[in-house]
């Protein structure tokens, strides 16, 4: 059996998403590096739930970042500085969280099927 060939498969069932085939799962308590590979993932997923409860994304989170950086664009020129570190962050924060969510959608749509 080729390993790199299965590692989709493995990475789903890691993730809890799918069983697996029985000839994988076989292959898998014997294969160390399969083995590695499911751990390694494992290890991911945690850390993602990890950032998720650390990052809660209550409903119109957006918007409200986006009426704060609005506001600020109208306050006086003292700030500006302050600004930009300000809209660097949220632009890191957004990306962030339309990363994990966009996962997190993909993951509930593989579990819905
Ligand atoms: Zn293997």
């Amino acid at each position: 059996m080729r390993c790199e060939r299965n590692k989709r498969q493995i990475r789903a069932m890691a993730r809890g998403e799918i069983v697996g085939s029985l000839k994988i799962r076989q292959h898998v308590r014997k294969c160390l590096r399969c083995q590695a590979e499911m751990s390694r993932e494992r290890r991911i997923q945690r850390q993602l739930q990890a950032l998720r409860s650390d990052v809660p994304v209550p409903g119109g989170l957006v918007n409200r970042i986006l009426d704060v950086v609005d506001t600020l664009d109208r306050t006086p020129a003292i700030a500006r500085r302050r600004r930009s570190k300000f809209a660097g962050m949220c632009v890191v924060a957004l990306a962030l969280l339309v990363g994990i969510g966009s996962r997190s959608g993909r993951r509930r749509a593989a579990q819905a099927s």
